[in-house]
């Protein structure tokens, strides 16, 4: 990325344009999905899914269980759909039996046409299951759109967009993609393009995916790109994809949550996510003990240590914090996360055993190495 700023009108911006392209629709597990680029952020991608394909009065069904699942409802609202907003204890995942009832018990007349969904709720440290979401729309004899949102999962949790008949994936390039804020990312099935361009969806210029399809055919876009952050990302997908192999990337995010999650279970603090099957492989929300507030802690990680954790948010605020174990990572770094967050106790007076998380963290990353090696040996 660090380099000249290319002519976006060049033979060699059009090559990297449509190797980005070949790599994303790798990591959203999609042969035919059309990946969109926005110079934005997650939040612009998910308004430009919502125009695309949903017109003012359009109803919606969405599951509130955490900030960025209410956000979803939030701004569908401000676009005039009619939003049906269910809520959940943060904490929880969605619960399946209870989408496939509500969309038994649909109106005939004016169905929803869109289920609004975060994989990863980042401000709870709870993953949805997706594919038991697809089953239980398709229990319900149910069309409406599958639209989910990926911004703290893509890349780091598998994710099966063609087998999960995922309608369109939000994105942006900060998190799994291991790449600084800047792009807006989407991944689009056939059918959510052949809605928008049969004349559906509301008002939309800078979000419109016509041009964008019809200018990235020939390695263009509408208008001007972010230049350098294709070139990172085009670099970051290799990493993924070519270099470390996908499996090889969830594999690893699954071993570093274990590790943290061990951690925190030493210490005899909770964790914000109710279901263990249903904890998340990028993120863990912890509760800070009754009488300590949370903010407290994470200035002191920050001023002392230079260590930086993620605070509760919204009604989570001064009694949470978050971990995050994504992207660019590897056991050593995790183990200083524990540890650092292990001094903060220490310093703040948690009255936690020093040492207690980074033991529990290294043997069962000890224990994920024994467990691969003895698969290993079986194979042979
Ligand atoms: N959705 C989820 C799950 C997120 O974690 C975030 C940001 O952290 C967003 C949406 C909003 O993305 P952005 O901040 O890139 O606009």
């Amino acid at each position: 990325m660090d380099r000249p700023v290319v002519d976006h009108r060049s033979p060699e911006f059009a090559q990297l344009t449509e190797d980005v392209r070949v790599g994303l629709r790798s990591v959203f597990g999609t042969r035919e999905g059309a990946p969109m680029l926005y110079p934005a952020s997650g939040t612009g991608a998910t308004e430009a899914a919502l125009v695309n394909v949903l017109r003012p009065g359009d109803r919606v069904l969405c599951f509130n269980y955490g900030v960025f699942s209410a956000g979803m409802g939030v701004i569908a609202r401000k676009f005039g759909f009619e939003v049906d907003e269910v809520p959940l204890r943060w904490g929880q995942a969605l619960p399946v039996d209870d989408l496939e009832q509500r969309l038994k018990a649909d109106s005939p007349t004016n169905p929803y046409r869109a289920v609004l969904v975060v994989h990863n709720e980042t401000s709870t440290g709870v993953t949805c299951d997706i594919a038991a979401i697809r089953e239980a729309m398709d229990a319900a004899g149910h069309d409406a759109l599958l639209i989910v949102d990926t911004v703290s999962s893509l890349g780091s949790i598998e994710f099966l967009m063609d087998d999960w008949r995922v309608d369109i994936i939000i994105c942006g390039s900060q998190k799994g993609l291991m790449m600084p804020p800047g792009l807006g990312i989407l991944g689009v099935s056939r059918r959510a393009l052949a809605l928008a361009a049969q004349g559906g969806g509301s008002p939309r210029y800078f979000w419109d995916w016509e041009p964008i399809m019809r200018e990235n055919r020939i390695g263009l876009f509408p208008y001007t790109p972010a230049t350098l952050m294709l070139f990172g990302l085009r670099e970051a997908l290799r990493m993924l994809v070519d270099e470390e192999g996908l499996d090889n990337v969830y594999a690893r995010h699954r071993r570093l949550a274990d590790g943290v999650r061990a951690a925190v279970s030493a210490w005899g603090l909770r964790t914000v996510c109710e279901d263990p099957l249903t904890a998340s492989n990028t993120i863990t929300a912890v509760w800070t003990p009754d009488g300590f507030d949370s903010n407290e802690l994470i200035n002191h990680a920050r001023e002392r240590y230079e260590l930086s954790l993620g605070g509760g948010i919204g009604p989570l605020k001064g009694h949470v914090i978050r971990i995050g174990h994504l992207g660019s990572l590897n056991e050593l770094e995790v183990l200083g996360t524990i540890g650092g967050v292990e001094l903060s106790f220490a310093d703040l007076a948690y009255g936690i055993q020093t040492g207690a998380g980074l033991l529990a963290c290294q043997q069962s990353f000890l224990g994920a190495r024994e467990r691969v090696d003895s698969a290993l040996a079986a194979a042979v």
